[in-house]
């Protein structure tokens, strides 16, 4: 039932919306009880063996996990998340954990706002933890971040002393930064990025008043630091736990719901009988320096029925 509510949710067919909307509004008093744990690094840095490894000390502990993809399907970039189910052998098996393959990459845009409804639905469910994966290309990882309690970036083991592949913008909104791969022959390369890491995060200014990111060192592989990674998601919940948390899920609430009025509001813009034709021309005319920016906005928006004044426009 609930891979089939799941289905239902990530269906774009509008029938389907109007029943998974039904069937989040009576779910919505049963949301709320999971640790929701975002995880997020590039490809091949080690994210579904640590869930792997993870889920099943959780489980192991007497948790329910859930395991949700956020797959943007980028191909171009490599970024794609594919055959959860293998990449998890052991958790897949599990009866006390659920593994959710990514969604098709047919309807790209809304692929976020639907693992968001995914993620209520496995905590009405009654897991203790919903992990969000997604790949660290693109934008998924900023709107993973803004569905979770706590965001795991992951980090390889880098050469020197630069942070490689990590962009600045989403170690800000990290909680947790992991370094992976600790072990073998690259566990001082590990340590030497962990150095790094911590000082960056030195840095930065703390999201939370009550918690300030940390770096740490984990092996999928040989399970090192895993338990002290489910402490610190632990004490994470716990620090926030109460006013703080309460008033992080009431603003990502509120930004979800702006961000599917954005998107109804830009697809009924884009597809209006009166603004639909002449879209490639301004686009053109914009393109080839003939039309300002402004100007072209205020003639779509026009055209829209929306009257604007912007005194910038040229
Ligand atoms: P993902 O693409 O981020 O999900 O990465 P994977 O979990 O699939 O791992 C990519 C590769 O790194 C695989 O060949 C793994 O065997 C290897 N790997 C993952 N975790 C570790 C680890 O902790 N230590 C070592 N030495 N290798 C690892």
């Amino acid at each position: 039932m609930l891979s089939q509510s799941i289905t239902l949710v990530e269906s774009a067919l509008p029938a389907d919306r109007r029943e998974a909307g039904l069937l989040l509004e009576r779910l919505l008093p049963r949301t709320g009880g999971a640790i929701r744990l975002g995880i997020s690094g590039p490809p091949g840095v080690g994210k579904s063996t640590l869930i792997e490894q993870f889920g099943m000390f959780a489980v192991e502990r007497g948790r329910r996990v859930a395991v949700l993809a956020v797959d943007p399907s980028s191909r171009a970039t490599g970024g794609s998340i594919l055959g959860d189910k293998t990449r998890m052998p052991r958790l897949a098996l599990e009866p006390r954990a659920f593994v959710r393959p990514s969604p098709a990459g047919e309807h790209l845009g809304g692929v976020a706002q639907r693992t968001r409804e995914a993620l209520l639905l496995l905590e009405a469910a009654g897991f203790d933890f919903v992990m969000v994966e997604t790949v660290g290309v693109g934008q998924s990882e900023v709107e993973v971040a803004s569905m979770v309690d706590c965001f795991v970036l992951l980090a390889q083991p880098g050469a020197g002393d630069e942070l490689q592949g990590i962009k600045r913008g989403i170690m800000e909104v990290a909680d947790i930064v992991a370094v992976t791969k600790a072990d073998g022959d690259q566990l001082p390369r590990a340590r030497s990025t962990l150095h790094d890491v911590s000082a960056a995060l030195r840095l930065m200014r703390p999201r939370h008043t009550a918690w300030a990111a940390r770096g740490m060192l984990v092996s999928g592989l040989t399970g090192s630091g895993i338990a002290e990674l489910f402490d610190a998601v632990m004490q994470h919940h716990e620090a926030l736990a109460g006013s703080e948390l309460a008033r992080l899920r009431a603003e990502q609430a509120v930004r979800w719901m702006w961000a599917q009025i954005d998107d109804a509001v830009g697809a009924a813009l884009r597809s209006h009988p009166k603004v639909a034709p002449i879209l490639a021309s301004l686009e053109s005319e914009v393109r080839e320096g003939t039309l300002t920016p402004g100007r072209g906005a205020q003639r779509v928006l026009g055209a829209f029925g929306i009257l604007f004044v912007d005194s910038t426009a040229g």
